[in-house]
């Protein structure tokens, strides 16, 4: 192998742009991107390639002594990574919220690696600034829709923002509990507010004998990173039951109210806009209604579910979000804007103040610098492709691809109902929906022997199991697998297959081939022999 040598006038060379069309680099660069067009254009999900093999590749401990030349490093990428990544393009990968992205992102992309601007300071950003300030606008309409006027004021004001742009859903969760936690335990007397005296000192201050936020069992994991982080404490989140998959609004008071007796405060309520197990969508505008009988901050994680707003058909699902004191949006999900995209919004422009942070050498008084209200520092210019999106799908785009995968999903449905061998756990309200594999003759004798679910469940949630996971490792085809309590089985949570229609170029023939691989792969389990011989 030759390499590289290691001498100052190489270095130099690699930060110098190469002349000429057919430089070496302007080669690499479209063997790399023939390469990743094959790569995608592959139905199959996934190399049957083990974890444990592919490890090999990845066990060195010592970084490399000499420089290697970038012809030889993009074939080591090539067979060692691209190979064995997951195509998340696959029309068959309908197992996460990670999917395919429109083609034009892969040239913005370059263009924003190669400018490399920093939004935490308008000195390593400029216009990237206002554009990002605008993109939360935008989106803070779509959610809000306050009138110009209100846009006109707020959109550019140094001592407001309309929220943040992050990396994503996880952040924005923490961002906007961070202002809910910094508002109640605002300073008072000698009491200099929770960001200078901590939180200890806020409980004694307000007299609170606990602190609590309430969400559903549904609510992501994040918000459980997040009162970790915030210093509430796991044992601070209540996650409410909820068979029917959404929080019920009566449930949250009685168990808010029961708080408030104890001399505790409700520091939040957090409500879903589209879970991420099921889809759902929280009665939003009840649990505003329970926000305000508690005084506390209503926080709606829409991450996932958000862009439905853009459909004139779905939107009205979620309806009340206007009334939230912050949301979370996720734009690199049913945006399909690349990984790195999530904005939290606030309802007043004024609550970021209550995270505001300066510092000397930027971020100082009266500056526009987006890094002094938001969590994260240094942080690309991902708005750029939201931006672009915004523009070149425009409104009615999204809504077309919004409605089509609700449809699509409800088509899917459908079929899963008309099979002898499936079973729909939970219905589609968006574009996910849970299931699984029952045969028919389970089916037939549940119906006559109820009491038999409770041998039989163990047995089926293992079925389950078993054959996502050997799906997965065939590589055609990709459904996730979660564990949730049902209207059907509210007492006894089980194992089902979990679908997000992401990819428009999903079709009913994939979808149908994906339950037939299912069929297959199932009969041929040892798992199966099981539950068939579990019915006598
Ligand atoms: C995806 C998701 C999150 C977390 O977002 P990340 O972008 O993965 O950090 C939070 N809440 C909900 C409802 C989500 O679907």
């Amino acid at each position: 192998m030759t390499n590289a040598q290691a001498s100052l006038a190489h270095l130099y060379r690699v930060f110098t742009k190469p002349e000429g069309q057919d430089s070496k680099l302007a080669q690499i660069e479209r063997h790399l991107s023939d390469n990743l067009a094959d790569f995608l254009s592959r139905h199959v999900v996934a190399s049957n390639r083990s974890l444990e093999d592919i490890e090999q590749d990845f066990n060195q401990s010592l970084i490399p002594e000499q420089p290697q030349f970038v012809s030889e490093h993009a074939e080591q990428l090539l067979d060692k990574l691209v190979a064995h990544s997951v195509n998340t393009y696959s029309p068959r990968f309908i197992g996460h919220m990670t999917s395919a992205l429109p083609y034009f992102h892969l040239s913005l992309a370059k263009l924003l690696v190669g400018l490399n601007q920093n939004l935490v300071k308008i000195e390593t950003s400029k216009a990237f600034t206002p554009l990002e300030r605008q993109v939360l606008g935008m989106i803070h309409r779509l959610v809000y829709k306050h009138d110009d006027s209100f846009y006109q004021q707020y959109l550019h004001n140094a001592n407001r923002s309309l929220g943040s742009f992050c990396s994503g859903g996880t952040i924005a969760n923490i961002s906007a509990l961070w202002v809910a936690r910094n508002r109640l335990f605002a300073p008072r007397g000698q009491f200099r507010g929770i960001s200078q005296d901590g939180l200890l000192a806020g409980m004694q201050e307000y007299g609170y004998q606990k602190l609590s936020v309430i969400t559903s069992r549904r609510g992501h994991y994040s918000l459980g990173k997040a009162v970790d982080v915030l210093g509430l404490g796991r044992q601070s989140l209540l996650t409410l039951p909820c068979p029917n998959q959404t929080l019920d609004p009566q449930l949250a008071l009685k168990e808010g109210q029961a708080i408030l007796a104890q001399g505790g405060k409700v520091m939040a309520l957090i409500a879903l806009a589209g879970t991420t197990e099921t889809g759902h969508i929280d009665p939003l505008d009840e649990l505003a209604d329970v926000a305000a009988e508690l005084g506390c901050h209503l926080h709606v994680d829409a991450a996932w579910g958000g862009a439905t707003l853009f459909s004139r058909r779905y939107g009205g699902l979620l309806k009340g979000i206007e009334r939230a004191d912050s949301v979370t949006l996720d734009a690199h999900k049913q945006m399909y804007v690349p990984m790195g995209a999530g904005m939290v919004l606030f309802k007043d422009p004024d609550a970021g103040n209550q995270v505001r942070h300066h510092a000397q050498y930027i971020l100082r008084q009266g500056s526009k610098d987006l890094g002094a209200t938001s969590l994260e520092g240094s942080r690309n210019g991902m708005a750029m492709m939201l931006y672009a999106s915004l523009h070149i799908l425009g409104r009615n785009g999204y809504e077309l691809l919004i409605d089509q995968s609700i449809e699509k999903a409800k088509a899917f449905a459908a079929m899963i109902e008309a099979h002898p061998h499936f079973q729909l756990t939970t219905s589609p309200v968006l574009c996910l929906l849970t299931y699984r594999y029952v045969p028919q003759a389970v089916q037939e004798r549940l119906l006559v022997e109820p009491q038999l679910a409770n041998s039989l469940h163990p047995l089926l949630d293992e079925l389950t199991v078993a054959i996502q996971k050997h799906q997965r490792e065939s590589g055609h085809s990709f459904v996730s697998r979660t564990r949730l309590e049902t209207q059907d089985y509210p007492q006894q949570a089980i194992n089902v297959f979990r679908v997000v229609l992401a990819n428009p170029l999903t079709s009913a023939d994939d979808l149908t081939e994906i339950l037939a691989e299912q069929h297959r792969l199932a009969v041929t389990l040892p798992q199966f022999r099981q539950v068939m011989e579990a019915l006598g």
